[in-house]
């Protein structure tokens, strides 16, 4: 198949570009590389089956050619950059959606939303099926991410009953490996750079919320699963295995070793505000459909993901 990626040059992008390569397809990576690098799929260049090509989605999209399948990821996913970038985040949501949606009707393609746990918000019921409508706060400062995907789910769900075009949406749960960047201030790449460095480990308010953490092997194998499935309706794609944000710093420092201590630390910016309390993925809809479930143990990833941070430290690119 011929498969376009939005969001091309980032981080899952990336991995599943490799998975999609390795499987034999032709990939079009898309990206403005606001977040994406091009260190991300810089081993695929020259490949003759892959084709970067530097653009943002929210402006008209031109591919030539056919294309079997959209897998449309590009977001500013990261609560530090959209905090920082809320309108480019509503956009890439909202505009970007509708133009990857065009493209996908125009080609007569396959279209898969990556969407998220967000839409959850502030969860009232956990753990969360996709049954649940969530608790989002639209005019908070998550409400730019949360909206846009929010959105871009209901304009997937619009092309789909009015279009007939063929969707999916799958909702991606904290998910963390090699190629996240270091800089993009998630609990993982913070808490890594931190430990590698020597530094606390800066635990916000008491580190009682909780989160699931997923490999991003595992999410690309549920994608992967998703894109050959006939399932419409949105799956969440995450691990059901949930910890205290203090219990992730303890394993972080267990895996890391060296000396960082834990800092608890009371943003006074808008970072923890609207801050889920809980998180953590129901995940029976993606066993019964796809036959899907995460392998990857905490300890497993967690020490790829360091292997991975330790390589641009010795680069200096940490
Ligand atoms: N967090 C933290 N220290 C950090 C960064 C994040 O304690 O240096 C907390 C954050 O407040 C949240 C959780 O870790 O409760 C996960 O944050 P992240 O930014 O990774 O993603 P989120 O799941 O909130 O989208």
């Amino acid at each position: 198949m011929r498969i376009l990626i939005t969001g091309g040059a980032g981080f899952i992008g990336s991995h599943l570009a490799d998975r999609l390569i390795g499987e034999g397809h032709s990939v079009i990576a898309i990206d403005n590389l606001a977040t994406g690098h091009t260190r991300n799929v810089e081993h695929l260049a020259g490949h003759e089956r892959f084709k970067f090509i530097k653009h943002d989605v929210t402006e008209y999209m031109y591919i030539e050619g056919p294309v079997d399948v959209i897998l449309h990821l590009a977001s500013l996913p990261s609560p530090v950059d959209y905090l920082r970038k809320p309108i480019p985040t509503l956009k890439v949501g909202a505009l970007g959606t509708h133009k990857a949606l065009g493209l996908a009707r125009a080609k007569g393609a396959r279209f898969l939303l990556a969407s998220t746990s967000e839409v959850y918000g502030d969860p009232l019921v956990h753990p969360q099926p996709e049954s649940y409508w969530g608790n989002v706060n639209p005019v908070g400062p998550r409400g730019v991410y949360d909206e846009s995907k929010r959105f871009a789910e209901a304009i997937t769900m619009a092309y789909h009953r009015y279009h007939g075009l063929d969707t999916r949406i799958f909702r991606i749960f904290n998910t963390y490996g090699p190629r996240m960047r270091p800089d993009d201030g998630r609990v993982v790449t913070n808490f890594i750079a931190q430990a590698l460095r020597g530094e606390p480990l800066t635990v916000y308010d008491d580190g009682s919320r909780t989160r699931s953490f997923c490999f991003v092997s595992d999410l690309v194998d549920g994608i992967v699963g998703l894109m050959h499935s006939r399932y419409t309706d949105p799956v969440n794609l995450g691990n059901p295995k949930e910890m205290k944000i203090l219990e992730f710093a303890e394993a972080v420092q267990r895996l890391v070793g060296g000396a960082s201590r834990i800092q608890f630390v009371a943003p006074t910016d808008e970072r923890t505000k609207d801050d889920p309390q809980v998180r953590r993925p129901d995940i029976a809809v993606a066993r019964r459909e796809l036959g899907w479930e995460p392998r990857i143990s905490l300890d497993e990833g967690l020490s790829r993901t360091i292997e991975y941070f330790r390589g641009r430290q010795a680069a200096g690119g940490l």
